[in-house]
């Protein structure tokens, strides 16, 4: 998902709708916005995309004040309807408090049951309910000491985005896994998920909000806040691979020079002769253009992608994510036919695209395909808020590298190398004591307890 929010500003919704739709790539299905206006909070949320609700005169005329809070969402917990709909919000006795959650809490199902044992009436299926479930039944006193009471409970990923009548706030997990980005738009804060939002709104980047770390924002300016037990930071590194925007920054680092960087440790650790190299696109771009340069072969646009057709992988049901893949590339034959193919893509997960991509290439007259993946084998699912499916669905869980290669029809078929995953994002290799990043979609070494996976139905 995509978080976003601004205090103080008298363009507070629309900025938050253009910070949202910069945030689209990590949460198509539905999108909500809720400000204040020194009176009273307003909501609206809507399934679809943003700029289908959020450029609409009447929609946004009801989004009246000057502080908000957004968030885009892709279900990984929770159905797909308006209840989960995110800002939820709810009236705390001494005022209102919205928030909006990026991540995913390895405990939420277990908090809810006993919340629930205890009275709480549960109005989503969403994790993120819990946490206000849990500030609103703590024995603290303010607004902050419930919320942080609440976050003590929680494990799991999450950066928050919060408002009450009086604040604005956000807040990263203790091992920061789940990015969060402090900016600044006309002397105003903004809080966001990457600093494309910022980007779009004209903002500038003040600093990340470290993990473990609350801002508190009011009248009198910003408070840093650190409420949990120190910890080393265990950021997302496939927020690096394909999570995050490509001309997105995190750690001083754009997304896109770690890309083209994995492209060219690929090309360094799986070399093939061939006479081209063709990226899927968008996702194996920049990986492509490293891989070329690095190999010294031509890159070209071999697959020709239509714009109109969101994620696949996004798409909830696997009727319509074979469909989408149809829709979504086409072969670009004067590029393809007769020639030896390097194909690179960011990652396989069911398979169902490389698959495709391969018999189109095929169709389309080359004489060899050759996969390049610009990650390791995802080999277990996320609980972070990424949502790849349970383990029985991923491909390279299920197949060796040759079963997989034959599996998509390729002449060859290689995976970076989980250190060379590390180089690309800056470090000499991977601290197999204490990793330097969440890994565990690649690994299987999750850095929380996941103790909702114990739960029947609790968990992939
Ligand atoms: P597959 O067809 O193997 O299930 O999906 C692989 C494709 O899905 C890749 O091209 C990748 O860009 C895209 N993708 C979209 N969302 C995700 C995600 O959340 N995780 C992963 N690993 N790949 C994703
Ligand atoms: Fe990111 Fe993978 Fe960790 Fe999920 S399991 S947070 S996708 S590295
Ligand atoms: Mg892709």
């Amino acid at each position: 998902c995509g978080v976003f929010g601004v205090y103080g500003h008298p363009e507070a919704a629309a900025l938050t709708a253009l910070g949202l739709h910069a945030l689209q790539h990590r949460g198509q299905e539905a999108a909500g916005i809720v400000t204040y206006d020194g009176q009273q909070f307003h909501i609206e949320r809507h399934i679809g995309l943003v700029g289908d609700n959020f450029a609409k005169p009447a929609v946004m005329a009801r989004l009246k004040g000057n502080r908000a809070i957004g968030h885009t969402r892709y279900a990984t917990t929770g159905g797909q309807v308006l209840r989960n709909v995110q800002p939820m919000f709810a009236e705390f006795h001494g005022g209102g408090f919205a928030v909006a959650h990026n991540g995913n809490l390895t405990n939420a199902l277990t908090l809810q049951r006993q919340l629930q044992l205890r009275g709480s009436i549960f109005q989503s299926t969403s994790d993120t309910e819990t946490v206000i479930h849990l500030a609103a039944t703590s024995s603290k006193g303010p607004l902050v000491d419930r919320f942080i009471d609440a976050l003590r409970q929680v494990e799991g990923a999450y950066a928050f985005v919060a408002l009450s009548d009086k604040k604005l706030i956000g807040v990263r997990d203790p091992l920061g896994v789940r990015p969060l980005v402090l900016g600044d738009v006309d002397g105003c804060f903004v809080l966001a998920s990457e600093t494309c939002a910022l980007d779009i709104i004209g903002g500038t980047v003040i600093r990340e909000i470290e993990p473990g770390e609350m801002v508190v924002i009011t009248d009198e300016g910003l408070e840093s806040i650190r409420p949990f037990a120190e910890a080393s930071s265990r950021f997302c590194i496939f927020e690096y691979v394909y999570f995050a925007r490509p001309d997105s920054i995190f750690g001083g680092t754009s997304v896109y020079t770690v890309r083209k960087r994995i492209g060219q440790e690929l090309a360094r650790e799986a070399p093939v002769d061939a006479d081209v190299v063709i990226p899927v696109p968008d996702s194996g771009n920049p990986a492509a253009m490293g891989f070329a340069e690095a190999a010294g072969l031509p890159f070209d646009l071999g697959i020709i992608r239509n714009h109109y057709v969101g994620r696949t992988f996004i798409q909830p049901t696997d009727a319509i994510r074979h469909m989408g893949v149809k829709l979504k590339h086409n072969p670009n034959r004067s590029v393809i036919e007769g020639k030896r193919v390097i194909l690179v893509d960011d990652s396989i997960v069911r398979g169902t695209t490389s698959q495709k991509i391969v018999q189109m290439v095929r169709d389309a007259g080359a004489l060899e395909v050759h996969m390049r993946i610009a990650s390791p084998p995802t080999v277990d699912p996320c609980f972070y808020g990424v949502d790849t499916p349970e383990k029985a669905k991923l491909i390279a869980a299920r197949m060796s590298l040759d079963e997989l290669a034959a599996y998509i029809n390729v002449d060859s078929l290689a995976f970076l190398s989980i250190d060379g995953l590390y180089r690309a994002v800056g470090n000499a290799s991977r601290n197999r004591n204490a990793p330097q990043f969440c890994d565990a979609c690649f690994t299987g070494e999750y850095p929380t307890r996941l103790t909702d996976r114990a739960l029947a139905g609790g968990g992939r």
